[in-house]
């Protein structure tokens, strides 16, 4: 079904994708509520109403529910109980089951490898005897890691050598269920975004090569390395499978390590995403209007590039506070996500230069 212009679009979350999609959103005459725990947040700024709520309050969920036409979400970390009540009110795209999944590392890499793909070796951690053996079985370096509500490197610890355990296990041993996972050898990562509207129909943008700096995303640049785009591919057909069989509806990433011998999963992600943000002006239609394009049941944009480089790099801490000189700079669009304090590690916004052109 597709939604007229006007209608209501309910964002669980109200960070920057919450930002970037209402304003996506707004550009297509659609008008977005935000629901999230926070009094304020990057979205507020942008869209029609903020509803303060705890993301495990069920009545207020359904009662937000009630005031749009179609919900969607902009963070993950939620639990997907609550959301299954907003579902009996109003759709809900995408699927609650792609939310379950990328919030789990070991389920995703059990479904990432039911669809064909391959991911790092990896051992489920529980003890500190688990450990030892997760080491014993897939070796070092390793890398452990929260099996739940990790992101930007939060929640990991490197093991390169066996007697690093005990420091790890000391860091990590009391985040519930772990994952030891094998350092996978790699020049490049990558990641693909992928749209899938409500008829079924698949449409990717160019790959972009993303370069992390202490687990967080510093830039993505297309085109990609050449390494890179000869495993676009093999890692499209892997997307495909797991849009078919989520029957995903929306945007979604996953990132990729290019390894020795072809595209190795890392994470997916069931969300418009970090690494997508050079396509607002880098390709023809961006991943946040194809995202609501997808949520309100229209067809899809087109993901053609709009100049043959585009890159993007992130704003961290202190990085924002250099707004006046990327601005200032003709050719760079200046993205600021309208936090008021900057800490270190904290995506503050992000720029985008296009070139070649
Ligand atoms: P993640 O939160 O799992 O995406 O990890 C953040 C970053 O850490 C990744 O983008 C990689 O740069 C690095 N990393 C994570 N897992 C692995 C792995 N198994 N092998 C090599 N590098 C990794």
């Amino acid at each position: 079904m597709t939604l007229p212009p006007g209608s209501t679009l309910g964002i669980i979350g109200g960070g920057q994708l919450g930002r970037m999609m209402s304003m996506a959103a707004a550009q297509l005459g659609y008008r977005c509520f935000i629901y999230a725990p926070e009094a304020t947040g990057p979205a507020a700024d942008v869209c029609a109403k903020w509803v303060q709520g705890d993301y495990a309050d069920e009545k207020a969920l359904a009662a937000f529910a009630t005031s749009v036409d179609v919900v969607t979400f902009e963070f993950e970390n939620v639990d997907p109980a609550p959301l299954r009540r907003i579902a009996e009110n109003a759709p809900v795209y995408p699927p609650i089951e792609a939310l379950e999944i990328g919030q789990d590392r070991i389920r995703e890499k059990r479904f990432a490898a039911d669809c064909n793909g391959r991911t790092a070796d990896w051992a489920e951690v529980t003890s500190r005897a688990d450990l030892e053996a997760a080491i014993a079985k897939i070796g070092v370096p390793a890398i452990l890691k929260t099996t739940r509500f990790g992101y930007d490197g939060k929640g990991q610890a490197r093991i390169m050598k066996p007697e690093e355990a005990d420091a790890a296990w000391a860091s990590l041993g009391d985040a519930g269920t772990l994952i030891l996972e094998k350092m996978v050898r790699f020049a490049h990562e990558f990641s693909l975004l992928v749209a899938r509207d409500q008829q079924g129909n698949i449409t990717f943008w160019d790959a972009p090569e993303n370069v992390h700096k202490e687990g967080i995303l510093a830039t993505s640049r297309v085109p990609a390395d050449a390494k890179v785009i000869e495993q676009v591919p093999a890692a499209r057909a892997l997307a495909r499978r797991i849009a078919d069989r989520l029957d995903y509806v929306g945007v979604f990433a996953i990132e990729f390590f290019a390894g020795e011998d072809g595209p190795v999963f890392n994470e997916m992600a069931p969300r418009v995403h970090n690494s997508g943000h050079w396509t607002i002006e880098g390709a023809l239609t961006s991943q946040f209007e194809n995202h609501i394009r997808a949520v309100v049941g229209l067809p899809l944009g087109s993901t053609r590039l709009s100049a043959p480089e585009v890159e993007m790099r992130n704003l961290i801490g202190a990085d924002a506070d250099k707004w006046l000189e990327w601005a200032s700079d003709p050719l760079t669009h200046l993205h600021l996500y309208g936090k008021h304090e900057a800490r270190p590690g904290r995506k503050m916004g992000h720029i985008t230069r296009l070139s070649g052109l």
